[in-house]
This record gives structure tokens, sequence and C-alpha cells, in this order.
């Protein structure tokens, strides 16, 4: 940074910056200008289209040292449009297709604004007020979405400050820990002398009950967040048994049982069963009914994560493929995903508003017994207002709002799918069940080779597709136009071998039909110059 754009640390100038907004001929207040009227014209103007290596933009992240001296705000905005603007991931364009987050309504940006300036701390009344209330009320049309009990249910329970009826959070990954968290205290809990786990900690909860371990069963599909979550919880990650899928990706619930009884015979307690509800590879709904019915005949915790699909619930069309989600103690729901709430909202929901008792936890000065402190049955502490931008999106948008763009997906994936079906050169690997599907591109003449080749050559044929297919979604991804994610998935097809496959989300509404054939049509040329189809799979041509 050269000399004279620093500016000097003074009591005038501090007091300025909390003062006196940018003028409005500022480069901030050009920003802010520009991405309040054409939030998508900003960024398509200022995100660089062609991928800076990450080695190159970390030149930029250098030092280690807090600088001495103050910038002035019009540098620094310079700065970071140049550095950090220019090489953020457009996860809004209509031809990125591999995220589970889209494009925002542009209502939420002057929201987010508000939410900040407000500055609300949503871990106890004193510092959020209103805020309060009106989180409780979003927990309670999610709680009544899932669960929908009667509305003398939620005017005994929704402002109780006994209960709630779920949890605010920052994602998916705190709401599955959280939804364990209960699950494991409900389990050890206090009994005769045991004054329960969360006083005398887990091993005197097992010297207590008289179990060997503890088991947590989901499909082999689950979210990478559940092991995390046992790991915390002192269940241990070997616990986290993954249970095989059947041919359409969703866990087969007799193999569960299997497990479970298993595991009961060797003296292992199965504290929960988990049944996904899109899984994040293939968006595939597990049979929740079944796993209701398990969970029941075994006695043990049942949780959904539906932290992707659980706004599908919203659309009544496709709400029946959540059937039994209704039966589940807790249920994850992610708003920044299909919601379309900015990142940070994630909800874990409890079928019974008794059952965040299990981890209450009061503090004299703050969350004192009896008021309606959010923070009392939370993990985390301090927390941001999120929750008014969820409370915005289900008033603005509505539920019937969101049908129409939950169908709109799901219909845009079939779409999708029928454009990979019909061109003989791309393999559907995973159906859309959701707005989610996999696939490759495998020319007709491979297709051939394998089915003429013998076992080894097969096998030959299976590895260099895999490094075909990721050298492809690297090439598409650094050329800046279009995006899909990739994956890893063992299909029948290819002999249950590990299986690289590109994986697409068709969340974002103004993806249309013209880009998803455009995005068809480049990767075909991308193939067509590819180094490792040439290298690997010219040759069976
Ligand atoms: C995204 C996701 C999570 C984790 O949520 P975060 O918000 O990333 O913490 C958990 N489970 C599933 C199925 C998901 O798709």
């Amino acid at each position: 940074m050269d000399q004279k754009r620093c500016a000097v640390a003074s009591k005038e100038s501090l007091k300025r910056i909390f003062t006196v907004p940018e003028a409005p001929d500022s480069t901030l207040s050009k920003i802010e200008l520009e991405i309040s009227s054409n939030l998508a014209g900003f960024l398509n103007e200022n995100i660089a289209a062609i991928e800076k290596p990450l080695h190159e933009i970390e030149k930029d992240f250098q030092s280690a040292v807090i600088p001495e001296d103050p910038t002035f705000v019009s540098a620094y905005a310079q700065d970071i449009m140049e550095q950090l603007v220019a090489h953020s991931v457009h996860t809004a364009a209509p031809s990125f297709i591999g995220h589970m987050t889209s494009a925002l309504p542009h209502f939420l940006l002057p929201l987010s604004k508000l939410m900040v300036g407000l500055n609300q701390n949503l871990v106890k009344i004193e510092t959020s007020k209103a805020f309060t209330p009106l989180e409780r009320q979003v927990l309670g049309m999610m709680h009544h979405l899932a669960y929908g009990q009667e509305d003398s249910f939620y005017s005994k329970w929704m402002h109780s400050a006994k209960t709630s009826l779920g949890a605010f959070c920052s994602g998916g990954t705190v709401a599955n820990i959280t939804a364990l968290w209960i699950a494991r205290n409900r389990l050890l809990k206090p009994d005769g002398d045991f004054r329960g786990i969360g006083a005398q900690g887990l091993i005197a909860g097992m010297l207590h009950y008289g179990y060997k371990g503890l088991a947590v069963l989901i499909s082999e599909r689950g979210h990478y967040s559940l092991g995390k979550s046992v790991d915390l919880l002192g269940i241990g990650r070997d616990n986290l048994i993954g249970i095989k899928t059947c041919e359409n990706n969703k866990v087969d619930v007799g193999a569960m049982r299997e497990k479970a009884r298993e595991l009961e015979s060797q003296g292992i307690k199965v504290m929960a069963i988990i049944g996904v509800a899109g899984t994040t590879e293939t968006g595939n709904i597990d049979p929740l009914d079944e796993m209701a019915d398990l969970a029941q005949d075994i006695n043990c915790h049942f949780h959904v994560d539906a932290a992707w699909g659980g706004a599908t619930l919203l659309s009544n069309t496709h709400r029946p493929l959540l059937k039994g989600i209704e039966r589940a103690d807790s249920i994850t729901i992610d708003a920044h995903k299909q919601m379309y709430v900015p990142m940070g909202a994630g909800l874990v929901l409890f079928k019974d508003p008794a059952a965040t008792d299990a981890i209450e936890h009061h503090a004299e000065y703050i969350l004192r017994k009896g008021s309606k402190d959010l923070g009392s049955h939370t993990l985390e502490g301090s927390r941001p207002g999120m929750a008014m931008l969820v409370h915005a999106c289900l008033r603005v948008i509505g539920r019937k709002g969101y049908e129409m763009l939950i169908d709109r997906s799901i219909k845009k994936a079939h779409y999708f799918a029928d454009l990979i079906k019909a061109d003989e050169d791309f393999e559907l690997i995973s159906e859309p069940e959701l707005c989610l599907l996999t696939y490759r591109y495998v020319p007709k003449q491979i297709k051939q080779a394998i089915a003429d080749a013998d076992a080894a050559t097969r096998l030959d044929i299976f590895a260099s597709l895999n490094r075909f297919t990721a050298s492809m979604q690297k090439r598409q991804r650094e050329s800046g136009r279009s995006f899909v994610s990739r994956t890893r998935l063992t299909p029948s097809k290819y002999d249950n071998q590990p299986t690289v496959v590109f994986r697409v989300v068709l969340a974002n509404p103004l993806t249309s039909g013209a880009i998803l054939k455009e995005i068809l049509a480049e990767q075909k040329e991308l193939a067509a110059t590819d180094p490792v189809f040439k290298k690997y799979l010219r040759k069976y041509m």
C-alpha cells in the first residue's frame, strides 16, 4: 500500500467512521448504489470470468501483521473490489448449477442491511426484544409446516418460556449436532441417583445404564456433518454406521433393522436413526415412514436430516415425497439452501416441545430461569437476527410462491434429465427425485467398448472415465462460463465401482432451458479437446 493512501489514527477520524456515512460519490457508496439497484449486473461485471489460481490470489493476503495505520475507506473498497470481489464465486449465476446456494431475492439486500444495522443478539431478550418473538414465530411456522399440530398447540407452546419448538442456528451442521445432543441427553437422562449425562458425563451415563456403546445409524449417503456430530458428542465416528442404499440411493431399511438387531445383541444401544430427506449427492429421500416404524420398534430417537430437501414441504405437489417426516423426533432444515435465504440460516425442529429440557442451560446474569431467552435452548451463544430474513421470505414469497419455485425446480431437473437421456453421448446416473441429478459424458463408442470389454478392460475404462470426468469438470469451472460440481457414486451400471459424476442442483429460478442446453453443448466442446480423454480413452473408440 503506498504512503499517500494511508490515513492517520486520530480521535476525530475514529469518531467520523462511527458517525458519518460515506460521501455519495465515494467508492463504497457507488458500490452500494450498484448492488441495490442491480445486484445481478454488479456481480456479472465485477466477478472475473476467468479463474485466477488460488496461489496467485494468496499473494494479496500475505501479511500476518495487523496494519499499524488506518486505511481510507475508499482505498479499502478499491482493494477489495480487485482482490476479493473479482475472485469470488458467482454463486448467483444461472449457469452455475453445481451449488446448493443460488440467486437471492433482491429485497433481502436492504433487509440484511437493516438486520446488521439493528445488530440484535438473539441469545437473550434484553438484546433482541421483538426479534425473539419473531424467531419463535418462524420456528412455530416451520414446526407447523412439518408437524401440522392444532392451533391450540402453537398458542400454548410457541411463546412459552419453558420450551422452544426448535432452535435457529448457523446451518445444518449445528442443527444436526443439536438434534443428536438432545437424543443423547434424553437417552442418558437422570434416573435415581444418576443426575444425567449433562451433569455427570458420558462415562457415568454408560455405567449407570449398562450400555457397552452407543450407535447412530444412517444411510451411506448421509452428510459428513453427522460424523462431526458423533465425534463431538463422544459417541465416536466408528459408531456412526452407514447403511447401504438400494439402487435408488434410498437407505435399505431392512439392512438398517438387521444392523440395529446385531448391535443391540452386543449390548450397544442404538441412540438414533437418521433419515436423509434429500441426500447431498443425489437428492433422494429415504423411506421415512418405514424408518419411523423402525425407530418405534427399537425405541430410539428418529432424526430427519432435511437440510437440503426440507423446503419441499412447502409444495403441496411434492410434499408427499417426505411422508413420515411428521413422525420424526427432530428435523433439520437449512433456510439458506432451497428457501433462498442468505448463508447462515439453519434450524432444527422438535416434535415434542419439552425436548429442549434435555439441554436447557441457565446462567444468572443472562438466561435466567423463566425468561423467554432463546439462548437457554441453543448450542450457539450470540446469534444474529437471521430469522428476520426467513420471516421476510415466508411473508413475501408465501407458501404458494415457494410451491411454484419448488415445482419449477423439479420440473427443470426432469427437463435436464430428458436432455441428457436424449443425447447418446451423455449418461444419466441418478434420476431426479427433487431438483438434483447426476450424469456424466460417455461417448457412445465408449459405451460400446464397455459392453464388449473383458473384466480387466472394463475396470481400466472405468478408471479412465473417472479421470476424464474430473478433468472436464475442472476445465469447465476454470473457463468461467458455467459450473457443475462433481461427486463419486457407486452405481450398479458400473459394477458398484467408485464412479465420478457431474452433479447439478437446479434451484436457481433464473436458470433457463436454453442455459441447460448451452451447458451440455459446452461440455461436448470440452470433451473434444480434453487431454485426459486423448491419452486414456481415445484408444477405445
Ligand atoms: C448442507 C447439508 C448439511 C449441512 O448444512 P450446513 O448448512 O452446510 O452446515 C447437512 N445435511 C445435509 C443433507 C445437507 O445437504
